[in-house]
């Protein structure tokens, strides 16, 4: 039997009709552009994130784009974050003209360590942008608290983090903007590329709802040098159906997790991920360590038909890309340790537990062979 990293068959077989129908009301109407469904969709989603304005966008990293824009970060200005996560986080800020400044990781949590921001800013940074990395809120206290003190805005990147909380508060409290993304594996998850912005901020939302929608203020007026970067009517009919369901979907993957931990403890040499107690982790992935011989664990995994993966195999440090920002191996230790010895398991709300048995079955073997 073989059990694929994510399971978006699963999923689909749960809402199949009302997606269906939602999908074909759409196609009705032939009205694809903006209008009633994206509206709707922002409404709700901006009450799920407790947020006073929610923005559809055509991607999550579109939705970082304009974000950056909107908040008014400009050419040569720094912006501090991790080398530990997927490089849309700073496509943005290259395509800008930004710098980003990169430190290292808190090894348990895999979210950026917050005693070492004070020390990579200098006059020139203007921002932080904080990844809650595999749904784990990172310590916003800590961000909010360094973010006042110098006078930085904080743009939140909660990709992985639909649903996920700081201290009892919803991803996006203490940010000028927070970004998502409805890619189809996310947690709350379109059928196609999907994104979304919140914000407090009046201004902010102006700014950016005219950015998606090439800079046009009113029909063939243009203010700004925008993009193309709207959100589907056909995407966020299908969102707004998915929604009802991420509280649900979300308690079964922490439900998941759960019992991953007790299975993972019977195995030696692997470690489970560590839940800070003061964040509502949402299991975007469940991503354990394996210390030694990670390389040969994976690929027996991968040789018994378990989906496992890596995210991410090579921090964005060390990405031929970025090669240009003059960083190199031994930068961020702990980046790098992570990047080496992580596995991502199969992780979805539909995931059964004699899927999980199989899974740490197979990861046990795994590991006693390579020993
Ligand atoms: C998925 C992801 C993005 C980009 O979202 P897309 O919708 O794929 O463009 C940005 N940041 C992180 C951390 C992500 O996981």
């Amino acid at each position: 039997m073989s059990i694929p990293l994510v399971d978006l068959k699963a999923q689909y077989a749960t809402i199949k009709n009302e997606l269906d129908t939602a999908i074909h009301h759409i196609l009705d109407n032939t009205a694809f552009i903006m209008g009633k469904p994206v509206s709707d969709f922002e409404a709700k989603f901006g009450a799920y994130t407790q947020a006073k304005h929610a923005i559809g966008v055509s991607s999550g990293t579109d939705a970082l784009l304009i974000a950056m824009q909107a908040i008014g970060l400009q050419a040569d200005d720094e912006v501090i974050t991790t080398a530990h996560t997927f490089i849309a986080t700073v496509e943005p800020m290259m395509q800008l003209g930004l710098k980003p400044v990169f430190v290292d990781i808190d090894p348990v949590t895999y979210n950026i360590d917050v005693s070492k921001i004070a020390a990579a800013i200098t006059e020139k940074t203007k921002a932080i942008v904080p990844v809650h990395l595999y749904g784990q809120a990172a310590n916003m206290t800590a961000i909010a608290e360094i973010a006042a003190k110098h006078k930085l805005h904080i743009l939140e990147d909660a990709a992985q983090a639909h649903g996920s909380r700081w201290n009892n508060q919803a991803v996006g409290t203490h940010s000028l903007a927070t970004t998502f993304s409805f890619y189809p594996g996310k947690n709350l998850g379109a059928a196609g590329d999907a994104g979304g912005i919140i914000t407090n901020d009046d201004a902010v939302a102006e700014a950016a709802r005219l950015l998606l929608n090439h800079g046009s203020e009113t029909k063939y007026r243009h203010v700004k040098i925008g993009y193309t970067s709207r959100l589907d009517a056909l995407q966020a009919a299908v969102l707004t159906v998915k929604l009802k369901y991420i509280e649900k979907w979300t308690e079964q993957r922490r439900k998941n997790a759960a019992y991953y931990d007790e299975l993972m403890a019977e195995i030696p040499n692997v470690v489970a991920p560590k839940s800070d107690k003061q964040a509502r982790h949402v299991y975007h992935l469940y991503v354990v360590r394996v210390p030694r011989d990670r390389e040969a664990v994976l690929q027996y995994l991968h040789d018994k038909g378990i989906g496992a993966g890596i995210h991410y195999p090579i921090p964005l440090h060390l990405q031929p890309a970025l090669a240009g920002l003059g960083y190199k191996e031994g930068d961020f230790p702990h980046t790098e340790a992570a990047a080496q010895q992580i596995i991502s398991l199969p992780m979805f709300p539909e995931l059964t537990k004699s899927q999980m048995e199989e899974v740490a079955q197979t990861l046990h073997e795994a590991i006693s062979v390579t020993a």
